[in-house]
């Protein structure tokens, strides 16, 4: 055959990218690019499968400004970045070294998402989710959430001109709730767990057949988003992928995702070939993954949730195993931590590196912590950590664990009774 030939028609990007259909994570069937997101086979979760382009770092450094950079290994038309969207990513990575000094470390970073339009980095897989369902003829974007993705699907579903149904656990934090109301969409607030929200939104997108759940119906290509997540840190750090990742774990799809971003530029070419490992962060409240860690379980089971980290209380999180998978296959580990510890941490974060990070963060940061005194994460070896999302969004969690001051009267005598 002729190989130039070959070379000239091999890859051309189609409205879905370089994506070429869905296979399924267990068994490896494959199905056409498409709004299934359960294997036929056997019920098995679908995960998008690309013919990737040679590509070079300059081709991807003179992109856009936001993880649109990244379109050519995402599942979106290429042009993606001139739609209407909310242009997420291209966060800060912040060299962390008053933190690092604190915890003995000899080299931290924090990879802050509350630069994301809607201070998360839920606005990654929204933005994904988004594209694709509008090239899959969906009219409505609609998710379960714990919050923050509700935010970004209420956010970009208004900047697209589309309608957005959420449904939520009525014990949200009042700034979530609110923080979604004020988009516009049909904002749902249900009686009960995360896990009972999931359900009832399962059995509306069996119903509602032009309803994309971005986190169900079209959960394949929403989960692509997080791979950007692991794009940035590798580029940002200068071509290279961090020895240690420390990531917070609700359904436990961004852990999953940052590793696959990092094996992807591997096997590009784009980053020299190093190990690294993968640690997994959940609270002690919502610890089924963790759990399942230590017990050495290939599969996770079941929790009802009590954690003042409200983003990752999923009780049956989908990518439990495949977390799982991640953090043995690195060499890295999956621990937990208690609320106290979750919320001295957030304060350590603010003190050392002025950022505010919500209790997902402090999770990680807590967790970060745990295994470097307990010797299962190594203080010499480069580590990032993910601050998933913005403080100002579960401001209840600290505001015992901060003195607000009572007024003074504006008088230098007042002012030096208060203040030392
Ligand atoms: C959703 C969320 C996570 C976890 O995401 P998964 O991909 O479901 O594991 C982490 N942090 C914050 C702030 C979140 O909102
Ligand atoms: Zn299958």
């Amino acid at each position: 055959m002729n190989t130039s030939l070959t070379a000239a028609t091999a890859t051309t990007p189609s409205r879905f990218g370089y994506a070429t259909h869905l296979s399924c994570r267990e068994c490896g069937h494959t199905c056409p690019i498409g709004s299934g997101h359960a294997c036929a086979e056997c019920f098995g979760p679908l995960e998008v499968a690309y013919d990737l382009p040679a590509l070079t770092r300059e081709s991807i450094e003179s992109g856009p400004l936001s993880m649109w950079r990244y379109a050519s290994l995402l599942p979106v038309p290429q042009d993606v970045a001139s739609t209407p969207n909310l242009d997420p990513g291209w966060t800060r990575l912040v060299r962390a070294d008053l933190l690092a000094s604190t915890l003995g470390m000899r080299e931290l970073w924090i990879k802050d998402e509350r630069g994301n339009p809607t201070h998360s980095f839920k606005d990654r897989v929204v933005g994904v989710a988004l594209a694709a369902a509008i090239e899959l003829g969906f009219k409505v974007l609609a998710c379960p959430s714990t919050g923050n993705l509700a935010n970004a699907v209420a956010a970009a579903a208004a900047r697209a001109g589309i309608r957005a149904v959420v449904l939520i656990p009525a014990d949200l934090e009042i700034q979530k709730v609110i923080g979604s109301a004020v988009y516009g969409c049909s904002l749902v607030a249900v009686r009960g767990s995360y896990d009972d929200v999931n359900r009832l939104a399962s059995e509306l997108a069996d119903e509602r057949e032009d309803w994309a759940f971005v986190n169900v119906n079209v959960r394949p290509y929403y989960a692509e988003g997080s791979k950007t997540l692991g794009f940035e840190i590798a580029e940002q750090l200068g071509w290279r992928v961090p020895e240690q990742v420390v990531v917070p774990i609700a359904s436990g799809a961004q852990l999953v995702k940052v590793d696959k971003g990092f094996a992807e530029l591997t096997s590009l070419g784009l980053v020299d070939e190093q190990p690294w490992r993968v640690f997994g962060a959940q609270a002690t409240g919502c610890s089924p993954v963790s759990a399942a860690f230590a017990a050495g379980h290939d599969v996770v089971r079941p929790v009802r949730p009590d954690t003042i980290a409200k983003s990752l209380a999923i009780g049956n999180p989908a990518d439990g195993p495949y977390a799982l998978d991640v953090a043995r296959r690195t060499g890295g580990a999956i621990a937990d931590v208690g609320d106290a510890e979750i919320v001295e941490a957030i304060r350590l974060l603010a003190q050392t590196e002025g950022i505010f990070g919500e209790t997902a963060g402090g999770v990680t940061l807590a967790v970060l912590r745990k295994l470097l005194a307990e010797g299962r994460l190594d203080p010499e070896a480069e580590t990032v950590i993910i601050n998933s999302g913005d403080g100002l969004k579960t401001l209840d969690a600290v505001a015992g664990a901060v003195t607000v001051p009572a007024p003074i009267r504006p008088t230098l005598e007042a002012f030096q009774e208060a203040v030392s």
